[in-house]
């Protein structure tokens, strides 16, 4: 590891003052993706401003949303009573993350600051619409996630909290990668009063993204029969050692059923 500052934050505007003053600071929560990246010697920040002091724990609800702090760990959010009754499909979406270390330590603020085009948060809260607040402002899903690893956060930004509205049904499907759980292909759907929306994980080679297909497909019909007649092109689909962009495709109708037929 490199020498670097670490330093305590009270709240996430304390947090962000802190960033500011920083030469080349960076927001620390559970440390699941920063401290490995930092131990390979791919980042060597000044000062690591850790969040866990800054009261962003804990998931609420306001009407219907429910509203997820920050430093929620993935355990967290897949036993809380009202993530479990009013978002039940990302409490077991946050179930289904890594193992339980992971788990334990990973958050839903750094998992979809980080947006790893693997990462499965980012396909609930684009599925469902979700509100991703921070100390400045209310970015929605649709804006947020901008591409692989960036997102629509200015530099300084802090994830406060995300906000999910209650979907009439909803699940996510994944295929994960055998060794680290990522997903292969993640498929969050959710039937809503706006209509369906498909979000579809770890196969974009920009990330997460929706697919008008499926959703028009869904819209009419919401039944895994549905999927059949939808043409899922491999254009655009990441392609490594793990599969074929034309693998994934299949695998996106294949989760895309698994999906509907668990909402
Ligand atoms: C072995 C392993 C297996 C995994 N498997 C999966 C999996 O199956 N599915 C999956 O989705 N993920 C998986 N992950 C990722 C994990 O779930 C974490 O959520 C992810 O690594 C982010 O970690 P973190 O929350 O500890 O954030 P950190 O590593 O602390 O931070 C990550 C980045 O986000 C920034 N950041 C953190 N919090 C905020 C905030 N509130 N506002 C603004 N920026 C912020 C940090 O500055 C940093 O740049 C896995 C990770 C590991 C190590």
């Amino acid at each position: 590891m490199y020498a670097m500052n670490f330093q305590n934050s009270a709240s996430a505007d304390d947090a962000a003052t802190k960033l500011a003053s920083a030469a080349d600071g960076q927001l620390l929560a559970g440390g699941q993706t920063l401290l490995p990246t930092i131990k390979q010697r791919l980042a060597e920040p000044s000062d690591l401003i850790s969040l866990a002091g800054a009261g962003l724990s804990g998931a609420s609800l306001s009407g219907a949303d429910v509203v997820i702090g920050a430093m929620t760990t993935h355990a967290e959010v897949a036993g809380d009573a009202n993530v479990r009754s009013n978002a039940p499909a990302v409490a077991s979406l946050a179930a289904g993350i890594g193992d339980p270390a992971v788990r334990h330590r990973g958050t839903i603020g750094g998992s979809i600051a980080n947006n790893d085009p693997a990462a499965d948060y980012p396909a609930a809260v684009l599925g469902l619409g979700a509100t991703v607040r921070t100390n400045r402002r209310e970015i929605a899903a649709d804006d947020f996630f901008t591409g692989l690893f960036e997102t629509a956060l200015n530099t300084g930004e802090v994830i406060t909290s995300v906000s999910f509205p209650q979907a009439e049904r909803s699940a996510y499907a994944k295929f994960p990668n055998p060794a680290s759980r990522y997903a292969m292909v993640g498929v969050f759907v959710a039937k809503t009063n706006d209509g369906v929306r498909v979000a579809v994980t770890g196969a974009g080679s920009d990330g997460v993204f929706r697919h008008a297909g499926l959703e028009a497909a869904l819209s009419a019909n919401f039944s895994a029969d549905a999927v059949d007649g939808v043409d899922v092109s491999a254009e655009d689909l990441l392609s490594d050692m793990h599969g074929s962009a034309e693998y994934r495709a299949n695998l996106i109708k294949v989760m895309a059923k698994r999906a509907v037929a668990a909402a």
